[in-house]
C-alpha cells in the first residue's frame, strides 16, 4: 500500500541538491518513475520525502563535445533510441533502448533510473559497461565520477549516498570505423525482462583485422560483466566463420563459470551461445554466418 511522503519538485538542480542535502529521513529522487512507483505501490520503500527530478530539463540532453558523449540523466530510452548519432558506431545503445518495456515504459523510463536501479537484466547496463561509461555524481557543495563498474554493485546496489543525485553518463566517442550492437534473449518479445543480454564493440583497423573488441554480458551476474578472454581472441585477428566460433565459446565458458549451479544455468549457458553468435555478426557480417 502507498505510504504518504511529502512530494518535492525543484525548479533547479542547485535546489535539487539542495533538497536532498537537508531534508530529513530517508528520500528518493523520482526520475521516470516505472521502477519507483511500482515500487512504492507494493510498500516496498517508504520514504518520508520524494524528490521529482522533472523540472531540471539540462538533464535531459544529449551532447556530444571534446570526444566524450555526455547523457544526462532523464534522457529517456525514446530518446536514445531515436538520437541519430547513435545510429553508427555507437548504434548498441539505440538498439539496447529501443528493445526495453513497450512505448509507454520507452518514453518514461530514464538512463538514470535504469542506472541506479541496477537491476542484473537492466538493459542498458551491458552497451554503458561496453561503452566502459563512468557516472557523475553531484551532492550541495560536490561531486565525484566514478566508473560504471566501480559504481554498480549488483543486485539492485550501487555506492550512491542519500544526498547525491546521478546527474550523466559520458563514454567515449568511438572511432568512426567501430560497429556495435546489442542482442537480449527475453521471456517474450516485448515487456520483457532480459534474461541474457551482450552488447558488442568491434574496431577494425584498416586492413580488416579486429583491432579492438569489447563485450559485455547482462543477466548473468550480479552485474554486467566483460568477457576479456573473447575480447583476447578477437583481437589481432580477421573475421570470418571459425573465429566465430572459438569467440562464442569463449563467451559460454565464461558464462558457464560465472552463474556456477544457479537454477538458470543450463538454459543460460546454451541459450549465450545464440546470443553471443548474433552479437558478433550483427557487429561484423563478415564473421559469415548467416543469422
Ligand atoms: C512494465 C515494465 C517493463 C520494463 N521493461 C524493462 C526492460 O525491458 N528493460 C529494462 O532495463 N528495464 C525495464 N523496466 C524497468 C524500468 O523501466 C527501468 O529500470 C527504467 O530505466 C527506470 O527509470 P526511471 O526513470 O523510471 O526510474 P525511477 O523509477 O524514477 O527510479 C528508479 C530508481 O533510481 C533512482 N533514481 C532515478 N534517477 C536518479 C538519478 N538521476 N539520481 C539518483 N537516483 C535516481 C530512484 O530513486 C529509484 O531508486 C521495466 C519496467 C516496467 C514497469
Amino acid at each position: 500500500m502507498l505510504q504518504p511522503f511529502n512530494y518535492h519538485q525543484p525548479s533547479s538542480m542547485e535546489e535539487a541538491l539542495s533538497l536532498m542535502a537537508t531534508l530529513p529521513g530517508p528520500k528518493k529522487v523520482l526520475a521516470g518513475g516505472t521502477d519507483l512507483v511500482p515500487a512504492l505501490r507494493r510498500g516496498e520503500l517508504s520514504p518520508a520525502h520524494v524528490v521529482s527530478l522533472k523540472q531540471l530539463a539540462e538533464m535531459r540532453e544529449i551532447k556530444i563535445k571534446e570526444g566524450r558523449v555526455h547523457i544526462g540523466a532523464l534522457v529517456t530510452f525514446s530518446q536514445l533510441a531515436e538520437f541519430r548519432p547513435f545510429r553508427g558506431p555507437h548504434n548498441l545503445l539505440a538498439e539496447a533502448a529501443l528493445q526495453v518495456g513497450g512505448p509507454q515504459i520507452r518514453s518514461q523510463g530514464t538512463i538514470g533510473g535504469n542506472i541506479v536501479n541496477a537491476s542484473p537484466a537492466g538493459d542498458l547496463l551491458p552497451p554503458l559497461v561496453a561503452l566502459e561509461a563512468e557516472v557523475r555524481l553531484c551532492r550541495a557543495g560536490g561531486e565525484r565520477v566514478l566508473p560504471l563498474d566501480e559504481f554498480l554493485k549488483g543486485l539492485g546496489r550501487t555506492c550512491i549516498e542519500q544526498e547525491e543525485i546521478l546527474t550523466e553518463a559520458v563514454f567515449p566517442v568511438l572511432p568512426g570505423q567501430a560497429a556495435s550492437s546489442f542482442v537480449k534473449l527475453g521471456r517474450r518479445n516485448s515487456l520483457a525482462i532480459s534474461r541474457i543480454s551482450m552488447a558488442a564493440i568491434l574496431v577494425p583497423g584498416a586492413t580488416g583485422i579486429i583491432e579492438e573488441a569489447r563485450l559485455a554480458l547482462g543477466a548473468v551476474a550480479p552485474k554486467p560483466v566483460r568477457v576479456p578472454r573473447a575480447e583476447a581472441l578477437l583481437k589481432g585477428r580477421r573475421p570470418d566463420p571459425s573465429l566465430l566460433e572459438e569467440a562464442v565459446t569463449a563467451v559460454a565458458e565464461t558464462v558457464a563459470a560465472t552463474l556456477g549451479d544457479r537454477p538458470s544455468a543450463p538454459y543460460k549457458k546454451v541459450a549465450v551461445r545464440g546470443v553471443a553468435r548474433e552479437a558478433l555478426i550483427k557487429a561484423a557480417p563478415q564473421f559469415g554466418c548467416k543469422l
